[in-house]
């Protein structure tokens, strides 16, 4: 391998900037040459790519988003676009492609790879963390905690207000920021995507906090597919007689600097990406699983749906009660 090329595509996520610098790093430091992407898929599609060196990667460790630029590109879902994008990759002496991005960017690589036998490997770059076959993505960590930090500052108002918070965050149809966030930021209620919302049960619980006199309580709500379900939720409690407010804390989650763990994360995941690769393995996502860095084959990850595990939700209703 003398050539590899580095994107990242899809929703961008903390941690990608040290992702690529861990595979311009290591990859420079076998003998391979780095190229870097532009806007993902569009610009893999255009031959919009630079060769990077050391420097190009310097004090990124610490950014949020992604230095390469991120996009939805529709033309890469087109066979024909992918063979000819193959083809391109070839013509500039490109031999391999590593894949920073979530699902839908997974299952993009693994059609490419599929189709024309150009080898990639991805890296699982998301704050949603709902990529099959890895315990943790990269971001997710830092979506986490920023979730926190303003679960925290609610619950100051909250409790001086007397007042119910219903609170959205993000984690598309997953739930795995509202797990995460409902437990460690002490939520009353937690509606996961998928399950239908007990109206009289949440009712149950306030009523139950009101009579320990407790006048303040947090209803962390995933933003699932229904983009009015944190207004109407909060409008019934009004109506049934609980004083609430509704937050969405919105794309706030999706940058900043990333969390410790999200910088080795990706720095880990990065390095052993491009070594997997010398090695000659490819069609596969590095992640992580008990603590150890594991391949998925990417089919995998295109055929299988990641759930929140049933204890975390027992946990979280445990706590919660
Ligand atoms: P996130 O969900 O965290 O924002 P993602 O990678 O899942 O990230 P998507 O918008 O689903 O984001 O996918 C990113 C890009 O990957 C798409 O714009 C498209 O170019 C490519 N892609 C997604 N699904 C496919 C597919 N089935 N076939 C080919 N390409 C795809």
């Amino acid at each position: 391998l003398k050539r590899l090329a580095v994107l990242t595509s899809g929703g961008d996520a903390p941690g990608m900037n040290a992702a690529i610098r861990a595979v311009a790093r290591t990859a420079l430091a076998r003998g391979v040459e780095v190229y870097g992407v532009s806007k993902g898929y569009s610009g893999l599609v255009n031959g919009d790519w630079q060769c990077m060196d050391r420097t190009s990667v310097a004090n990124i460790l610490q950014t949020g988003g992604t230095i390469l630029k991120t996009d939805r590109s529709d033309a890469f879902r087109d066979p024909q676009v992918r063979a000819d994008t193959a083809e391109r990759l070839r013509a500039a002496g490109i031999e391999a492609l590593v894949v920073i991005g979530g699902d839908g960017s997974l299952t993009g690589a693994h059609r490419l790879e599929e189709e024309t036998g150009f080898p990639v490997i991805g890296l699982p770059g998301t704050i949603d963390n709902d990529i099959f076959g890895t315990e943790d993505t990269i971001g997710f960590d830092t979506a986490v905690n920023t979730a926190l930090e303003s679960i925290d500052k609610l619950r100051d108002t909250a409790t001086s207000h007397e007042r119910v918070f219903v609170v959205e965050v993000m984690g598309r149809s997953s739930g795995f920021i509202a797990t995460s966030v409902g437990i460690a930021g002490g939520a009353e209620n937690i509606i996961m995507p998928g399950h239908p919302i007990d109206f009289q049960l949440i009712c149950e619980r306030l009523n139950d906090s009101l009579r320990r006199r407790k006048f303040s309580s947090l209803i962390v709500i995933a933003e699932g597919e229904d983009p009015q379900l944190t207004s109407q939720l909060t409008h019934d409690l009004g109506v049934a007689g609980y004083p609430a407010r509704a937050c969405i804390l919105g794309h706030v989650q999706r940058g900043g600097s990333p969390t410790g763990h999200d910088r080795v994360l990706a720095s880990y995941l990065g390095s052993v990406a491009v070594d997997y690769l010398l090695a000659g393995t490819s069609n596969v996502m590095v992640g992580v699983r008990k603590a150890e860095v594991v391949t998925v084959p990417l089919q995998d990850i295109v055929s299988n749906k990641k759930v929140v595990p049933d204890e975390l939700i027992d946990l979280a209703q445990i706590l919660a009660t």
